[in-house]
């Protein structure tokens, strides 16, 4: 998919944990890009889902990036100050018809895909596709997918093309409980913040289709000078733990250690398949790490 110069990409960190050596890979990755590129490179804070979020997480994520010679551009992004842009996001899909009120609860939906082997796909089965059944209340709201398939390519995993009606069925753009749901915001923001390139982890790989869906469902209408293409994509492969489990918060990954910023970009380095390389400050390794970022990308 062409993307459009100048080159904007971005790091997007849920603040739900301290940083850790995982994520550190994806914020070098992606900071690297864009720094070979000459181009810019926000962060944005993804701080949607409040309850699992806090601010002490927020703080260990900045000050270890800057730490680490991860500065970015302009302004911080914070999702939690932009819930009216997603409000007239949502009423713009509604509006055009993209969007539907789900009285479903989990349950139900687990229900419904209780025939589907382990493994597979979880997808919503439709029940509120065309009205919820009489006396049941709405809780989300879905997004209505098209029959249409999203095609996309990867920069690693080359191209796809994906089902989203088999894949997730109607996805949820505003969740029972009120918060917004990341597939609304992740784009919203992007889009606002004229992203050119996602340098994000393979794990993430899976959610693109339904991300570029909404991409295009919010410029659905608009003067072809005026649409904006979707990014383009490099899904990176994952740090893994021992266990083999990636690296995260939910298993319990460590923060990035305090005392030596140049070995820990050494550590995710070497992790890329890269050699290591010799440097005194961070300053200098991002500067000769840059143009062995270059020829990987190649
Ligand atoms: N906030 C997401 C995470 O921390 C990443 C979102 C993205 O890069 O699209 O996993």
């Amino acid at each position: 998919m062409p993307a459009q110069a100048p080159y904007i990409g971005r790091f997007a960190p849920s603040p739900t944990g301290p940083l850790h050596l995982g994520s550190l890979a994806t914020a070098l990755g992606s900071f690297l890009d864009a720094k070979v590129h000459g181009g810019k490179w926000l962060l944005r804070i993804e701080d949607i889902d409040e309850g699992r979020c806090d601010a002490a997480s927020v703080e260990h994520i900045l000050h270890t990036l800057k730490r680490h010679g991860l500065n970015w551009h302009g302004d911080l992004w914070v999702q939690s100050q932009r819930h009216s842009v997603y409000e007239t996001a949502l009423k713009c899909l509604s509006e055009r018809g993209l969007t539907y009120p789900c009285a479903c609860t989990r349950k139900e939906i687990e229900e419904a895909n209780s025939r589907r082997a382990l493994g597979e796909n979880r997808v919503y089965p439709g029940t509120c596709r065309h009205g919820m059944p009489a006396g049941r209340k709405a809780r989300a709201i879905r997004f209505r997918c098209s029959a249409e398939h999203v095609k996309w390519q990867d920069h690693r995993l080359g191209d796809f093309n994906d089902d989203l009606n088999r894949s997730s069925g109607d996805f949820v753009l505003k969740r029972g409980d009120g918060y917004w749901a990341y597939h609304l915001v992740v784009v919203v923001d992007d889009l606002a913040s004229k992203v050119t390139h996602i340098v994000r982890g393979e794990d993430l790989a899976d959610t693109t289709a339904r991300q570029i869906a909404v991409w295009k469902a919010l410029q659905s209408g608009l003067d072809a000078k005026a649409v904006f293409q979707p990014p383009a994509y490099w899904h990176l492969p994952v740090i893994l733990a021992e266990d083999g489990q990636k690296l995260s918060k939910q298993t319990g990954a460590q923060a990035v250690p305090e005392h030596d910023p140049v070995l820990n970009l050494n550590t995710v380095w070497q992790h890329f398949g890269l050699d290591k390389i010799k440097a005194t400050t961070t300053k200098q390794w991002l500067e000769l790490a840059s143009p062995v970022w270059a020829n990987y990308r190649a």
